[in-house]
């Protein structure tokens, strides 16, 4: 209870940072082809400001009293012409979550799929098939209607924690949450330039979940070329794996386990319990975890060489 409420306190601190510090900028270009399939959402990607993500309409999600059901339902809209992705829409309760381990989505290629590899990414892969709705709260995996082309960082940075939150309350309250994520491409972009998420909690209207917030599909380093997807490093930027990146991982099932490690809070490191290295700590840094190894790591932990956790 006190993690989770520790999640959402430091999400809602993060997005009134981000509401006092920029607000919203740039929305008045074209819509996009295939915003037909958005009439909530935003017509066009703010301005990058530097951060993960922004809060869009003062933070409130765009559901009308009609939305709010406890029946549960997910609903992905077909590809358009240029087989893109459009909405992906859903109540998300128990019901909908997985019951069993996620399976392989490589064969996917969403609309400008590239393979690009860059040493201080972590795990070196630039993109990732993304999923609109997370795998953990609608099990849906290898769904190319709701797989884009999406960096690490925003895959990571920018919509697991609200993932995250959302998956933690409904397994607390059991509760329904309407969820629908609106990935935005300008013009004929085969990438799109970022994701509008948004969410509310369907029995408490909105007391325990609300949120709507544009995730930047960007990757500090790297210039994307969002019409195909093709990229390279951005100016200044060094390959060197001292470029100041903290590790990054792509969110598998894996990371969403509770499982249990011991951290070094010397070193930063974490590891499975029965690792030497971990046996070897002193008992000042050491320090028992239970938890997800994706919390970890946005805390600023990276895993053991040895034991792999
Ligand atoms: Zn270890």
């Amino acid at each position: 209870m006190r993690k989770i409420f520790a999640v959402i306190c430091s999400l809602i601190l993060a997005v009134s940072l981000v509401l006092s510090g920029c607000g919203q900028k740039g929305s008045n270009a074209a819509a996009p082809a295939g915003s037909s399939v958005n009439a909530a959402g935003i017509a066009s990607a703010p301005a990058y400001s530097g951060k993960p993500f922004i809060a869009i309409n003062g933070n409130k999600p765009n559901f009308t009293e009609a939305d709010l059901t406890e029946k549960s339902f997910e609903k992905y809209s077909p590809l358009d012409s240029l087989k893109r992705c459009g909405t992906a829409f859903a109540n998300v309760s128990k019901e909908t979550m997985p019951k069993e381990k996620r399976g392989s989505i490589g064969q996917v290629k969403p609309s400008g799929w590239q393979t690009a590899k860059y040493d201080f990414v972590d795990g070196k892969y630039l993109y990732n098939r993304c999923h609109l709705i997370g795998y953990q709260l609608t099990a849906e995996n290898a769904n190319e209607r709701n797989l884009i082309t999406g960096t690490r960082y925003m895959n990571v940075d920018g919509m697991l924690p609200f993932e995250n939150m959302v998956a933690d309350y409904i397994k607390e309250t059991g509760n329904h949450v309407l969820y629908r994520v609106t990935p935005v491409f300008n013009g004929n972009n085969l990438v799109a330039s970022g994701v509008q998420m948004e969410a509310m909690s369907v029995e408490d209207k909105g007391a325990g979940i609300s949120f709507n917030v544009f995730c930047y599909n960007v990757q500090p380093g790297v210039e994307i070329n969002y019409a195909d997807g093709k990229s390279k490093l951005a100016e200044g930027q060094q390959t060197a794996k001292t470029a100041g990146n903290k590790p990054k991982v792509c969110p598998t099932a894996d990371d969403y386990a509770v499982q249990s490690y011991v951290l070094n809070n010397g070193s930063k490191k974490f590891h499975k319990p029965d690792c030497s290295g971990a046996e070897k700590i002193s008992a000042k840094n050491k320090e028992n975890f239970k938890g997800r190894r994706a919390e970890l790591i946005s805390k600023g932990y990276s895993p053991c060489g040895i034991c792999k956790p």
